[in-house]
């Protein structure tokens, strides 16, 4: 019997090992292996002795930026190497997806070597209104955040939401940097960037009418009624001092990145700042850049696109066109470009123009609350589909990306993103087969991709087809065929869910009746911890 064949056996013992020099974010990542392992079987993991199963972590050069190899060594032994420390841990997500989990450790048989494309693999956490990354204990949030890293993200993006408080001396504002401060500190302690995503006209609740902007004409989103308008004196020494006291507050744990947000929330029309996407929001945007800069070393700047003028409309605003004319004169304060859209929507002017400044190009997937309301009210919401056919669009100049996410429901579709960020050609439903075998059993992984595909498809509430019974009895079956782990993680339980919702309301003709989906909706309010969540739709519906 090889090495090879004696690490391919369940193993009751694992040893996770790392050189005796290797520096806290390598450590972070051998106990975040040892931590996922125990969660998912009952095999024992320890960090020191021998064990019939060793798995050695290290940097080696020769595998590149965030780049791994897997290979076997000596005497039971697999080695996980990267070409840098972050690289080690997206080869232990590797590594910990092709595994399996009963009877013990079974350790996975890929070997080889990966690296990512896209340099950007953001993800951007809605971090307000009570969801899940408000009002979970911090440790889970944390945890969570570690979970999505293994499956190729390097980037955690939030938003400040000044719209939620008074200054930045309010208690509310406090606690929430106090949280979100710790968060990133976790973040960065295996080996993760982090920035913040700002509106940079956006005020507190007690802003002064005087300081207001100009509402935004047209159907462009976003106003809590605390824009300010970036062209009036006082309003922009008061926008300043805000974000000047906000990045201060970031100065221990650094800031990697800064992206600018134009409207939903933000935007000024008054005649000094409008068309806003080509003057007010580049000048103020501009010198909030010098801000941040000036604080965190090789900050980079993300200039969003999100809600400029389209082609629908009726008098264009010249955004496009004077974006593309500011950055072909000083492309020096901005990075990348982001650009995405509501729905189905892409900017033309950037498939047909390309990219203002020829600069690098990050997209903004919706991932959260397209066509289902409330937000992960019945469960997971996967579509694969409709992520392949908005990838296909730009996935040959894209950078990477950062998908919008208001809760852990839609966790299926995170890691789709993930893996197309890290190999544009891979198929999102290779992706959903590894999360589900990874997830629930690789055994179980065909069938419960069939599932995955009718929830696509019954996706509308109002189109719950008769698929929705096919899809229930499949996932009956395999729930008795589950580690008990497997069974009773949360992941598992948005998918049970969100079938038995799907086959309940297919027999109620859509009607919320009935003891099965009252437990339902209350078990997803408790794993969402979305009791108090609001006023945007968080919380599970209510059944009579
Ligand atoms: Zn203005």
């Amino acid at each position: 019997m090889d090495s090879a064949e004696s690490s391919r056996r369940p193993a009751n013992l694992v040893r996770i090992s790392v050189p005796e020099d290797a520096g806290p974010v390598l450590q972070n990542v051998a106990a975040l292996l040892a931590m996922q392992i125990a969660r998912r079987c009952d095999a024992k993991v320890a960090l020191a002795g021998d064990a019939p199963l060793k798995v050695h972590l290290a940097v080696e050069p020769g595998t590149g930026a965030d780049g791994f190899r897997i290979a076997d060594g000596p005497r039971g032994t697999v080695r996980i190497s990267g070409g840098d420390e972050r690289g080690v841990l997206y080869g232990a997500g590797r590594f910990l997806r092709t595994s399996s989990y009963r009877s013990g450790f079974t350790p996975g048989t890929w070997r080889g070597k990966s690296a990512p494309h896209c340099p950007v693999r953001a993800i951007y956490l809605a971090t307000h209104f009570s969801n899940f990354y408000e009002a979970a204990p911090a440790e889970e949030v944390e945890r969570y955040v570690a979970e999505l890293a293994l499956w190729g993200y390097n980037t955690i993006l939030i938003h400040f939401p000044t719209w939620q408080f008074d200054d930045i001396a309010d208690a509310g504002a406090q606690g929430w940097l106090d949280r979100f401060t710790a968060l990133f500190a976790r973040a960065k302690q295996l080996g993760l960037s982090v920035g913040l995503l700002q509106a940079p006209n956006q005020g507190y609740k007690t802003t002064p009418a005087e300081l207001r902007g100009a509402k935004v004409p047209g159907s462009r989103r976003g106003n809590f009624g605390v824009n300010l308008c970036a062209s009036k004196p006082e309003a922009r020494r008061a926008l300043l001092r805000t974000y000047e006291e906000l990045l201060d507050e970031f100065t221990d744990v650094g800031l990697d990145y800064f992206a600018l947000w134009p409207y939903d929330e933000g935007g000024c029309a008054c005649e000094r700042c409008w068309p806003w996407g080509a003057r007010g929001f580049l000048s103020i945007s501009r010198e909030l850049v010098g801000l941040a800069r000036a604080r965190f070393d090789g900050c980079k700047t993300i200039l969003s696109t999100w809600c400029f003028e389209n082609e629908d409309d009726a008098n264009p605003d010249g955004e496009w066109a004077g974006l593309a004319r500011a950055v072909a004169e000083d492309r020096s304060w901005v990075d990348y470009v982001m650009a995405d859209g509501h729905g189905d929507y892409f900017p033309k002017y950037l498939l047909e123009e390309g990219v203002p400044g020829g600069l690098p190009l990050l997209n903004f997937p919706e991932i959260s609350m397209f066509g289902m309301t409330p937000w992960g009210g019945y469960g997971t919401n996967p579509a694969p589909a409709h992520f392949q056919a908005l990838w296909n669009r730009i996935k040959h100049t894209a950078a990477g990306g950062a998908p919008y996410s208001e809760g852990i429901y839609e966790d299926l579709n995170k890691a789709v993103w993930a893996q197309f960020y890290w190999e544009p050609e891979r198929q999102a439903e290779d992706a959903v087969k590894e999360y589900l075998a990874y997830e629930s059993a690789p055994e179980c992984a065909e069938d419960l991709l069939q599932v995955v595909r009718i929830l696509e498809s019954n996706h509308r509430r109002d189109h719950i087809g008769p698929s929705a019974a096919e899809a229930f009895g499949v996932v009956e079956s395999v729930d008795g065929r589950l580690t008990p782990q497997a069974r009773e993680s949360w992941r598992w339980r948005v998918l049970y869910l969100r079938a038995l919702i799907d086959r309940k309301l297919f027999r109620n003709e859509g009607r919320l009746e009935g003891e099965p989906l009252k437990e339902a909706f209350a078990e997803l309010t408790r794993i969402y911890y979305a009791e108090n969540a609001g006023p945007m739709p968080l919380k599970p519906p209510e059944a009579k």
